[in-house]
């Protein structure tokens, strides 16, 4: 019989730390999760899509219960220079099957959801209040929390506080993630009828599409835009890293590119008459598996983005199947260890085995090169665009003259950027991938 305060206390209430909550409640442990949101999910923000296979892990009915906006399944990514684009459009039935599907969400009530259901299965919470410090004991075991005034002790702690590890560096000692590692992301959601929607993205009622854009949309820099279709809003935006936003030679705030980015002929018709009701910007780890820390500790464990459990692929972005998932994992390590009555290093040191054993960190490693090759890749957000363009142009353009062959038209559109430097670049990327 242990004298702490609580079995387990989680440290916020987003993707990471809620289903931490609701695993380690559903099990029968006292838990504790302190947001310092308001309520759930109000600080938080996403792009953003979730591929629900972690999800559906959890909670095998999620489509049912949870406030999704709606299934994505229309792909679309887009080279964009300054007045062109030229997409990929994609879709097929694969995209909405059971456990590889995805869906848009809105933050605010999705993780409002994961909050309740963490409460239904007994998790105690207390929102609108940090937490300051963790507290450790003589030996350097975290042993609870300070939040105000209160100081709360429990067996272990489930740190799940986003992309800014202020806790886990104060107390823990990790490193602060480099510039380059990190990204700020801004995004404006406007709200349109869903036959609108539906007409606008060729879609089948309550179906929906994405979007990522590469190129002019970041006025060339590392980075790019995202589209997603909500039930009756469109949430777009732009992550550029740290580095771009705070070059002091950059002429472009990320603020001006969102508002260049809106006026682009590739967008503008698709947010035409729509009305704008929310902003928001928020952080986002791009270091991929170069960044993930220290991730158990005496007493502790670390789960979604503190543990820098991100991925921006270009074509796709995760960050919250990583959460939930590790979340999860989190939560079962920290049940095994209290039932073994040792939430030592060592006790907790299952969640180090599951997440080497799952998806998160194995997808993080295959992918470790990615986030170098991309940010070296200069001439993806620069010169491909533009390229794509021109070779979109010999294709596409006919102005009566008499043509030449195909071939005969493209080869200088391609020699011009030079065929070695393109296929050194190019095997440099698949590489990567
Ligand atoms: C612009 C952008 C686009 C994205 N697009 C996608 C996408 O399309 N798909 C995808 O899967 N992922 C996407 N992501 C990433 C995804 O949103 C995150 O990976 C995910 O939200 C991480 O979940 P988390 O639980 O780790 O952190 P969060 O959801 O950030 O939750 C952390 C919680 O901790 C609370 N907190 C922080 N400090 C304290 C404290 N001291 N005391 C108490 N509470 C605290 C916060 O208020 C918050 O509620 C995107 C991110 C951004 C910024």
């Amino acid at each position: 019989m242990s004298d702490t305060d609580f079995d387990a206390i989680v440290v916020g209430s987003g993707c990471a730390g809620a289903v931490a909550a609701y695993v380690l409640a559903r099990a029968g442990k006292s838990v504790l999760v302190v947001e310092r949101g308001n309520f759930a999910g109000a600080k938080n923000m996403t792009g953003g899509r979730i591929y629900s296979h972690a999800l559906k892990e959890v909670f095998p009915n999620f489509e049912e219960e949870a406030p999704l906006e709606r299934r994505i399944t229309h792909e679309r990514m887009v080279l964009m220079d300054a007045r062109a684009a030229t997409t990929i459009d994609f879709t097929s039935d694969e995209l909405a099957a059971e456990g590889r599907d995805s869906y848009s969400v809105l933050r605010a009530p999705f993780d409002q959801w994961l909050a309740s259901k963490a409460e239904e299965a007994g998790a105690e919470y207390i929102c609108g209040i940090a937490v300051e410090e963790l507290i450790k004991d003589g030996s350097g075991k975290v042993v609870g929390v300070r939040a105000g005034e209160d100081e709360i002790t429990a067996q272990a702690v489930v740190l799940a506080e986003g992309a800014n590890p202020l806790l886990a560096e104060k107390c823990l000692g990790n490193p602060r993630p480099k510039p380059s590692q990190m990204a700020v992301g801004i995004k404006q959601v406007f709200e349109l009828a869903p036959s609108q929607i539906e007409d606008r993205f060729l879609c089948p009622e309550g179906q929906g599409a994405a979007m990522l854009f590469v190129g002019d949309c970041t006025h060339g820099n590392v980075g790019g835009g995202f589209l997603y279709t909500n039930k009756e809003s469109i949430s777009l935006g732009l992550v550029a890293t740290i580095e771009t936003a705070a070059r002091g030679s950059n002429p472009h705030s990320i603020c001006r590119m969102l508002e260049d980015f809106k006026r682009h002929p590739a967008v503008a018709p698709i947010i035409r008459g729509a009305k704008l009701a929310e902003h928001s910007g928020h952080m986002v780890p791009e270091g991929g598996f170069d960044m993930v820390p220290e991730y158990v500790f005496d007493g502790c464990v670390i789960a979604g983005e503190t543990a820098g459990l991100c991925m921006n692929m270009g074509y796709q972005v995760r960050g919250m199947d990583f959460a939930v998932a590790s979340g999860r994992m989190a939560a079962e390590a920290v049940i095994e260890a209290i039932d073994r009555g040792d939430t030592g290093k060592e006790g907790l040191a299952s969640y180090r085995t599951r997440m080497e054993g799952s998806f998160v960190i194995g997808d993080l490693k295959t992918f470790r090169r990615w986030p170098h090759t991309m940010e070296g890749w200069d001439s993806l957000f620069k010169d491909y665009p533009s390229l794509a363009k021109e070779l979109m142009n010999e294709l596409f353009v006919v102005n009566g003259a008499p043509q030449a062959p195909l071939m005969k038209r493209m080869m200088p559109v391609l020699k011009k950027r030079g065929l070695i430097k393109l296929a050194l670049e190019m095997r440099g990327a698949c590489k990567a991938l």
